[in-house]
């Protein structure tokens, strides 16, 4: 059986930045289960995959723009600290979630100045080229239920 679209399809993957310093991997956990066809992934990796059989192990480089899309200076914004729930308690590095009309996205805060707040609703990864090494550990035929939602459930039914 190869990859195509309504697969349930697990991969162990090693997600590396262009220096090959490990950002995050399946190493020593379960694999990573995803409905194919459906943009569950980056969009260049989803590509790749796409015709893999099982077992197959590749490693492939991505554009940030068929990954994370390049880093946007307009999704930087500086915000007063009293606009905060808590404003004594915020810190670089803190994720805050913001419900828009557009959907819920979320910003780190990069930089603190004085009562300056400085946001960032970029991907972590935004802007970087990503090197993924990838082994197809799993092929299966989606259910129908799995098809209805456009996701996968695991072998005990539903984790929504
Ligand atoms: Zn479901």
């Amino acid at each position: 059986m190869k990859i195509a679209d309504d697969k349930v399809v697990g991969i162990h993957y090693t997600l590396k930045d262009t220096d090959g310093v490990t950002i995050d991997s399946s190493a020593g956990r379960d694999p990573l289960y995803y409905l194919h066809g459906y943009g569950q992934l980056v969009p260049g990796l989803e590509d790749e995959l796409e015709d893999k059989d099982l077992n197959e192990k590749f490693n492939l480089k991505v554009k940030p723009e068929d990954a994370y899309g390049e880093y946007n200076k307009e999704l930087v914004y500086v915000l007063d600290k009293s606009k905060f729930p808590d404003p004594t308690k915020v810190e670089i590095g803190m994720t805050f979630t913001s419900k828009t009309s557009e959907g819920e996205f979320n910003l780190n805060v990069i930089a603190l100045e004085g009562d300056n707040v400085t946001l960032d609703a970029n991907h972590p990864l935004a802007g970087r080229e990503l090197d993924f090494d990838v082994e197809v550990v799993e092929i299966r035929d989606a259910t129908k239920e799995e098809i209805e939602h456009e996701h996968v459930h695991d072998a005990n039914g539903h984790q929504h």
